[in-house]
């Protein structure tokens, strides 16, 4: 059985802080599948990269008053890896390509090979120029209407489409450097036609499981005839295109994404088999996923390439209605958000709100009930548990067991509950916001029925049932220390570490135990959760 199993989140551009809308996309998300997987016994491996050849770096040192590229990068970079820390993105393998040996070599030798066996052919197609700035435009660079949506964006690929475009098809094009209207001038570039692959492509989007909204994509392409993608640009930054004649240009840097990819593949491939990804991103990177990195590796080797199994896709997370935007500013920062809000509380709200299938909007007010239901009801319940077993059972965990028809079928509810919280947590049926809404309801069922049960204390003979009712909560105490781990890995190894049970633990009905009788039980002198 290969329990390798090997999950990808889309490199961030380090041309800017993290958001909380890149923290609601791609990045925990994985973090949660990779935490489920881990805790299933699998060998789970989690990757990521820093995108620094993005045009958008260069941009936004010349917006920023001349600063070079390589610092930009360098910077936003650290940054953002200082985010997936504070966060508990534990990523295994964070690409960086302008510092890994080796890197620009791998990905010049893919590009040669495409180029020698015919996929990468040379046009000759208008491309804006900037007459002002004497440079040429392409991607950050530009900026004009989407041929196919109409919505005004950069070049080579539109957001809210999600379709690729040639920049000399946007309409009024101009320089988003000056803000000139940009001229058409015939340029000589490097192209990979899509088109060559359709039947492949085809065949790989019946196996991969993905949502609608991206085999829309996929299939409105397809039927308006794949296009032929531009992957080399004129331009001083990124990989240097290896081709004679082109050695002034530069790769196209979701281009070169697919070589990152391929090794990461061959690295994973050599300490065992290879496992198939799973592929974290949002919507707006979708045809890259779809489209355009599949093409380049069955064009490398169609026997062998790393083709993903499942595609989980995320829309924009909003922020009070409206779309995030650095430039606007309008935008909450993960960093500073992290200095007041604990990861865990951040973790829970932005999975239980997860833009998936849709987009969600962050306000900061329901960051406030998240914050509070974590501290009130999550917290409020383990603390009055805990109270009870140091003023009823000294402190020690009761020998008495679970028992009784109520417990009976809270057991037959939970087990039902952890059912569809597997479910949640799998690739298949992959729903964070399903997972907080069971998780909630876990800790609502045992609060409810310590409630209940608190009368039992107040019976002349009721010791005996009143601990076994403690017992009984204890144990989905024990339960919930291992359910909650994917969502919120800080507090539930607080509560592991409480309960005197192992973190981690497999998410299933085994952990449903009350913790050994006599183990020590101490009341939580801050919170577990919602700290
Ligand atoms: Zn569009
Ligand atoms: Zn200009």
């Amino acid at each position: 059985v290969n329990t390798s199993q090997w999950i990808t989140a889309t490199p961030p551009t380090p041309n800017g802080d993290l958001h909380i809308g890149h923290l609601a996309g791609p990045y925990i998300a994985g973090d949660v599948l990779r935490r489920f997987l881990a805790a299933e016994g699998a060998d789970a491996r989690y990757t990521t990269g820093l995108d620094d050849h993005q045009s958008y770096v260069p941009v936004r040192g010349l917006k920023d008053g001349g600063r070079k590229g390589e610092e930009v990068a360098d910077q936003y970079g650290k940054s953002i890896e200082s985010v997936w820390r504070q966060v508990g993105a534990d990523f295994d393998t964070v690409v960086r390509p302008r510092h890994d040996a080796g890197y620009t070599a791998y990905v010049q030798d893919f590009f040669q090979r495409l180029h020698n066996q015919g996929h990468i052919v040379a046009r000759t197609r208008p491309l804006p120029y900037c007459i002002g700035c004497e440079r040429w435009l392409y991607e950050a660079y530009v900026k004009g209407g989407c041929p196919y949506c109409g919505a005004v964006g950069n070049g080579n690929a539109c957001e809210p489409c999600g379709r690729p475009n040639d920049c000399a098809d946007l309409t009024d094009p101009e320089c988003t450097v000056c803000g000139q209207a940009a001229e058409l001038r015939d340029c000589e570039r490097l192209y990979f036609p899509l088109g060559r692959f359709e039947e492949q492509l085809l065949a790989f989007w019946q196996r991969v499981d993905m949502p609608p909204h991206l085999r829309a994509l996929c299939e409105r392409m397809r039927a308006d005839g794949l296009p032929d993608i531009a992957v080399s640009h004129p331009s001083d930054w990124g990989v240097p295109v290896p081709v004679d004649g082109f050695h002034h240009q530069r790769i196209y840097v979701w281009f070169e994404m697919a070589p990152g990819y391929l090794r990461e593949w061959e690295q994973t491939a050599a300490e065992g088999p290879a496992p198939a990804p799973v592929q974290f991103f949002g919507f707006d990177n979708g045809y890259f996923h779809a489209l355009l990195f599949p093409a380049a590796f069955l064009a490398d080797d169609p026997d062998n390439a790393p083709l993903a199994r499942a595609f989980v896709v995320n829309e924009f997370y909003r922020l009070e209605g409206l779309k995030f935007s650095t430039s606007r500013r309008h935008a909450i920062w993960a960093h500073e958000e992290l200095s007041r809000t604990s990861a865990d509380v951040l973790r829970y709200h932005v999975l239980g709100d997860r833009p998936n299938g849709r987009q969600t909007s962050f306000t900061t007010t329901a960051l406030a009930r998240s914050r509070a239901r974590l501290a009130e009801l999550w917290d409020g319940w383990l603390l009055q548990l805990l109270t009870a077993v140091a003023d009823d059972c000294d402190g020690f965990a009761p020998a008495q067991h679970p028992q009784g028809p109520a417990w009976e079928r809270l057991r037959d509810r939970l087990t039902r509950t952890v059912e569809e919280l597997r479910e949640a947590y799998s690739v298949a049926g992959f729903d964070t916001r399903r997972a907080v809404a069971l998780l909630d309801e876990v800790v609502s069922l045992a609060t409810d029925f310590g409630h209940v049960h608190s009368h039992e204390r107040l019976r002349p003979e009721g010791a005996t049932a009143h601990r076994s009712a403690l017992a009984a909560q204890l144990a989905v105490a024990a339960a919930l220390s291992a359910w909650a781990h994917p969502v919120l890995p800080g507090g539930a190894e607080r509560l592991a570490s409480l309960l005197g049970v192992p973190a981690g633990r497999r998410i299933d009905l085994d952990a449903l135990r009350t913790p050994a009788a006599g183990t020590r039980l101490v009341v939580p002198t801050e919170g577990v959760f919602g700290g």
